[in-house]
């Protein structure tokens, strides 16, 4: 393909440890093996554009939810050189408090998401706690500012950001969430985003807790296999693993940001 390759960042900004295994798959085993969260912000970059991905969450939600915050995941972006004042390209995956907070931080931005996102985010489903309860109101607000403030770019299911990147809408974990489909010079990766939150979600099939439609999020499952150029293009939301299978940037970088347009090593 003659389309420049994007390289593919994560910045890991957030950690959750002590999980019990049905907080990570439905119907668990409470003897399995239950994994801990990482939490991340993604880039895409060429010569011509840098899309971010998702905002993460603030200082203030992390004392809150008692998370541990390990560094800014907006400011965060100028490890790998990327100025916050000058993204003009976010894409919101969907509006969990992990996923959108911080949106005041990226004066430029465009917000890229789905209608069905924000309808799910501001009608009547977050009427009910146990849906709410991923959301919090000051991102959801922040995201209507930005409406009339003509700042958010609505989409309705798929649709191609940048030659070589595109976006699916999932649905199953949130009613309009979405994944990326992005061109590397090892071919076509998925950032699944929370479509798979575990390489084991998607791998066993096996459907995370927080979910808005189990059937959809099972079909997501296959739609990141159809979209990857193989399994091991398939880039989990929230997955420690991920930081030992992909390499730093650089030496400076080990344990806070991973190239994901290389290959991985298995373990
Ligand atoms: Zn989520």
């Amino acid at each position: 393909m003659s389309i420049e390759p994007f390289e593919l960042f994560a910045i890991r900004y957030g950690h959750l440890g002590d999980r019990h295994p049905d907080e990570n798959f439905i119907a668990a085993d409470p003897h399995e093996f239950a994994s801990d969260l990482d939490y991340f912000v993604w880039v895409a970059r060429r010569s011509d554009s840098t899309f971010v991905f998702d905002t993460g969450f603030s200082e203030e939600a992390a004392a809150r939810r008692r998370r541990n915050w390990i560094r800014h995941p907006v400011d965060s972006l100028r490890l790998i050189g990327v100025d916050p004042g000058r993204v003009t390209d976010v894409v919101i995956t969907h509006l969990h408090y992990d996923h959108a907070g911080n949106l005041d931080r990226l004066p430029l931005a465009r917000f890229h998401l789905q209608d069905r996102e924000m309808a799910f985010a501001t009608g009547r489903s977050m009427c009910h706690g146990v849906l709410r309860a991923p959301f919090d109101l000051e991102n959801v607000l922040q995201m209507v500012r930005h409406v009339y403030n003509e700042r958010a770019a609505f989409h309705d299911g798929d649709y191609e950001l940048a030659p070589g990147l595109t976006m699916h809408r999932v649905g199953g974990h949130s009613a309009g969430l979405q994944s990326a489909r992005v061109w590397t010079r090892r071919g076509w990766v998925v950032l699944a985003s929370d479509a798979a939150h575990l390489y084991d979600n998607f791998e066993k099939r096996r459907p995370f807790p927080v979910v808005y439609n189990v059937s959809e999020m099972l079909e997501g499952f296959d739609l990141l296999y159809r979209l990857a150029d193989s399994p091991a293009h398939i880039i989990p939301g929230h997955d420690p693993l991920v930081m030992r299978r992909y390499p730093a940037p650089s030496a400076e970088l080990e344990g806070i940001a991973l190239r994901l347009d290389a290959p991985p090593t298995q373990d």
